[in-house]
């Protein structure tokens, strides 16, 4: 057998089998080039799964007659200027897209430019180029592709479902419509959930608009703005508090000159950014746009160009790193929206088991009681329930009243606001001048502790803080050598103690912010935690643990009463620390109910 060339339809069909994977790559490249030719609205409509129809509905420049012919010939491009592959700055640039679709399906295009009278179209049947016609349209683009794969039947044997097809087409739009909140998108599967996306403001509160409408309500309220400019790269987006998380990474998106792309370099770089602040398996919900010069990044590495190669990843992520974490800095000490609202949820459950609303319901005790009459032991039960509320209100267990104190007008304006009282000696109720503030004094001074100590220890040491009287402790042989081994390391942490004849220690300073520490039970537990791991390993590596540890028995851990000079400064220290919303273990620190929603929930709202 001899060499021959290969026919353009058999080219174009080896071309399809890169680009055209499935229905979604069909829509990808479609809406790509609607995106390309200007438009400010798309449509998209799917009938199974994409196989039998997508329609794609633009109002973009259009295509004169003869663009209309060539445009589906292979390798015809308007966007490829003077062939320089490395200046890239529009989505398309292969000229591959319609000529594959032509050659897997039924194509038809119908389009009108804006000055013309007139639009026309071309049809390619599976391959066969057909007559240029005229055609009735608005100026802008339809593209029609029907039967796709009918004629491949290798190809449509490795599709999934309708449904699952259907989901990539959807996955494919949100991830280009969230780069571009100028354009309006619209979506109907056949399915009953379609997407509506209008057009957003250009600026970044409509980008953000943008983002809340694809990744959820709940990312607009908890997104951290991420802004940050060097030479060459620019980086922007929102990223979000480390207590609003999901079991997978599939709310992570990441933008290259305003193409979606996926890049393992990014999950990576994200974990890092996040790194002690969130719990193990869950990840955070994030958006970051990079605009870099078309130069120095390859977008040439995969047809379907999901993948990027940048010319200097290692910057790119440290960039990316920093940027995030700058961003959860700023944002140090808020928590996620969401705790709160779960919160309300559950006080509005609980008021509605109770029913105390005594207003129209005035048969609920009537039958209640009728029903039940007959035991005594009922009655007394119920009465107690009824009571309870109203005996707690007498009886408060209010450990503090901050209520006399000095409130200046500041503290009110503080984000976390002015403390009220202290709760069950746990909990410190704050004020601000829209929102109550339930703070979890335990969980926000292991916080603390550990930020402050992690923070110290970079800038050189612990502030230590000597005890008037040293104190000894007893212990065992094998927990003293255990603690004398790690003594230097201990004293970096800020805890110096020394052998105290045989069978004990003494204990001579520890670190300054424990405040009034129990000493005694805090080293019983620094044994424990030494002992636990049999590596060895160096206790800075188990900073958290250490310091959550050591936190336990400071003054502020839960079942200590605080004044509330004590709990202002708690506040305060919450707000200039970072990180602060989330204990070591990512659990909310506080919690914030707004007077709207607490109004809402008294149904005054
Ligand atoms: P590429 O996008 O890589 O240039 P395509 O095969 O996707 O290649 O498209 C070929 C050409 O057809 C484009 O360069 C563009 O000039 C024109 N074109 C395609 N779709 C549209 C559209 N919706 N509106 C205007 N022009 C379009
Ligand atoms: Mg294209």
């Amino acid at each position: 057998m001899g060499i021959r060339q290969l026919s353009s339809e058999t080219i174009n069909r080896i071309a399809a089998g890169e680009v055209i994977e499935r229905p979604a790559s069909v829509v990808k490249e479609l809406v790509e080039n609607s995106i390309d030719a200007g438009a400010n609205e798309i449509e998209v409509v799917t009938v199974g799964g994409g196989l039998s129809l997508i329609r794609i509905t633009d109002n973009g420049s259009g295509m004169p007659p003869h663009d209309l012919l060539i445009a589906v010939e292979r390798h015809a491009t308007s966007k490829l200027p003077e062939d320089n592959l490395f200046e890239i700055k529009t989505l398309g640039f292969r000229g591959e897209a319609l000529p594959s679709i032509g050659s897997v399906a039924s194509l038809r295009i119908s389009s009108r430019t804006h000055d013309a009278e007139d639009g026309f179209e071309i049809k390619v049947i599976q391959g066969r180029k057909e007559d240029l016609k005229p055609a009735a349209l608005n100026y802008g683009t339809k593209v029609e592709v029907r039967d796709l794969f009918s004629t491949t039947p290798a190809r449509l044997k490795f599709l999934k479902s309708e449904r699952a097809e259907n989901s990539a087409i959807t996955d494919t739009i949100k991830r280009l419509a969230m780069a571009h909140p100028e354009i309006g998108f619209s979506l109907t599967t056949g399915e009953r959930s379609s997407l509506r996306l209008p057009i957003c403001e250009q600026k970044s509160e409509g980008i953000l608009q943008r983002l809340g409408g694809i990744m959820g309500k709940e990312f607009i309220a908890d997104a951290l703005p991420i802004d940050c400019k060097t030479e060459n790269i620019k980086m922007f987006g929102y990223t979000g508090l480390p207590t609003l998380h999901r079991p997978d990474t599939s709310q992570q998106f990441l933008f290259v000159n305003g193409r979606p792309v996926k890049d393992r370099v990014v999950l990576g770089a994200v974990r890092a950014a996040y790194d002690d602040l969130i719990p193990k398996g869950r990840h955070p919900l994030l958006a970051l746009f990079i605009v870099i010069n078309p130069s120095d990044v390859d977008v040439n590495v995969h047809p379907c160009k999901a993948e990027v190669r940048f010319r200097d990843g290692g910057r790119i992520r440290a960039l990316m790193v920093s940027s995030i974490q700058q961003a959860l800095e700023a944002g140090g000490h808020r928590t996620s929206s969401r705790t709160g609202l779960l919160a309300m949820k559950a006080l509005e459950n609980s008021l509605q088991n109770k029913s105390y609303t005594f207003n129209n319901s005035p048969n609920t005790y009537p039958s209640l009681l009728n029903k039940e009459f007959k035991s005594r032991e009922f009655i007394s039960n119920f009465d107690y329930e009824m009571q309870a509320p109203f005996l707690e209100v007498q009886r408060p267990s209010a450990d503090t009243s901050a209520n006399d104190g000095i409130t200046s007008p500041n503290q009110l304006n503080r984000p976390l606001g002015a403390a009220r009282a202290q709760l069950h000696e746990t909990y410190i109720i704050a004020q601000t001048k829209d929102s109550v503030i339930i703070v979890d004094q335990h969980a926000a001074h292991e916080r603390l502790v550990y930020e402050r100590i992690k923070s110290m220890l970079n800038k050189g040491g612990v502030l230590r803080q000597s005890l008037l009287i040293p104190e000894i402790i007893k212990l065992t042989d094998d927990e003293i050598l255990a603690l004398l081994e790690r003594s230097s390391e201990l004293a970096e942490l800020g805890l110096i103690l020394e052998p105290f004849g045989s069978g004990a220690i003494a204990v001579r300073e520890v670190p300054a912010l424990l405040g009034n520490t129990d000493v005694i039970s805090m080293i019983k537990d620094i044994v424990a935690e030494i002992s636990m791991d049999g590596s060895g390993s160096p206790l800075k590596d188990r900073l958290e643990e250490i310091c959550s540890r050591m936190a336990c028995h400071g003054s502020v851990r839960a079942g200590r009463r605080l004044s509330a000079d004590e709990m202002n400064a708690l506040l305060r220290e919450m707000e200039e620390t970072p990180y602060t919303g989330q204990c070591n273990h990512g659990r909310p620190t506080y919690i914030e109910l707004k007077l709207t929603d607490i109004e809402r929930l008294f149904g005054r709202k």
